[in-house]
């Protein structure tokens, strides 16, 4: 990609009076030497799977195979809201769905990563729902949520066990958040804001899932960024202004990713994952895949 930033792939939407994700689409089409349409087809082509795996996880109320997640999307999408409006709280059962979905080994769309595949499809579905959007604009703002993510891959890292749990669900936060504004037609003004309020408030987020398995506590936090990614979109919508710029947040990312010791960066060996409840499961785990060895 031509673009190394934020700031630079903004800048260029800018001069070109376009989307963000426009430019993404136009880079990758070069990168691939295919046309630019083809790689518009390609992205496209994602959105049924996405919806697929929010829906199959709404439906479904068995548990995962540990026994550990299952059946809260459906809870939650069945519940009135006490609280939430109703986009906050349809995201938080879509992105606890398709984060099921992932644990119960169904088919997902990793963005960036399949631990924090339920961010970006929730925010999106929810907010498109709320408003009349296209398969143009779904598309649009998926390469817009692309370009933000491969931004992060290069200048800091998506992966927990390179940066802890802020590296992936924060990168779907970021993505999300840039995303969201497009559908809205926000500037790329607001999607930076949205991206760097988002971002800075999941700094520092350790990776210390139990018995390994990207599960608990990853389901449930998948729930809790999408409606974490609407608050940030909320504020840059109003105008709320981030001192620090998006390029900043993801180098402060990077930063604390290399500082945070192993133990916490999905190796299972710190965290929820020692607790006396996580030892037990992790036994438990431990168990049926000897059963199921046999
Ligand atoms: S806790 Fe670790 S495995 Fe779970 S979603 Fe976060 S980074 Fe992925």
């Amino acid at each position: 990609m031509s673009f190394h930033s934020i700031t630079e792939l903004f800048q260029e939407a800018d001069a070109k009076k376009c989307s963000p994700g426009e430019i993404v689409c136009r880079e990758e089409a070069e990168r691939s030497e295919l046309s630019y349409q083809a790689v518009w087809d390609r992205m496209a082509k994602t959105i049924p799977i996405f919806i697929h795996a929010m829906r199959r996880g709404l439906a479904d109320t068995r548990k995962s195979q540990s026994g550990m997640v299952g059946g809260d999307g459906n809870r939650i999408y069945r519940t009135e809201p006490l609280f939430m409006s109703p986009v906050c709280h349809r995201a938080l059962a879509y992105a606890v769905a398709a984060a099921e979905s992932n644990a119960k080994m169904c088919r997902i769309v990793a963005c960036p990563t399949a631990g924090s595949c339920g961010i970006v499809p929730a925010v999106l579905a929810a907010v498109g729902e709320s408003m009349s959007v296209s398969e143009k604009d779904y598309t649009r703002a998926l390469f817009t949520a692309g370009g933000i993510g491969e931004v992060i891959a290069e200048k800091a890292m998506i992966a927990g066990a390179v940066g802890g749990c802020q590296a992936e669900c924060g990168s779907a936060v970021a993505m999300a958040a840039a995303a969201a504004v497009d559908l809205c037609r926000g500037t790329t003004e607001q999607m930076s804001d949205a991206i760097s309020l988002g971002l800075k408030n999941i700094l520092g987020l350790v990776c210390d899932p139990v018995g390994g398995l990207v599960e608990v506590p990853c389901v449930k936090r998948n729930g809790f960024h999408a409606v974490h990614t609407l608050v940030a979109v909320e504020m840059a919508m109003a105008g709320v202004h981030s001192v620090i710029p998006p390029d900043d947040v993801i180098a402060a990312m990077g930063e604390i990713g290399h500082l945070l010791p192993k133990s916490l960066r999905e190796t299972s060996r710190a965290g929820l994952a020692v607790t006396e409840t996580g030892k037990k499961w992790a036994e438990e785990i431990s168990k049926q895949n000897q059963k199921s060895a046999k």
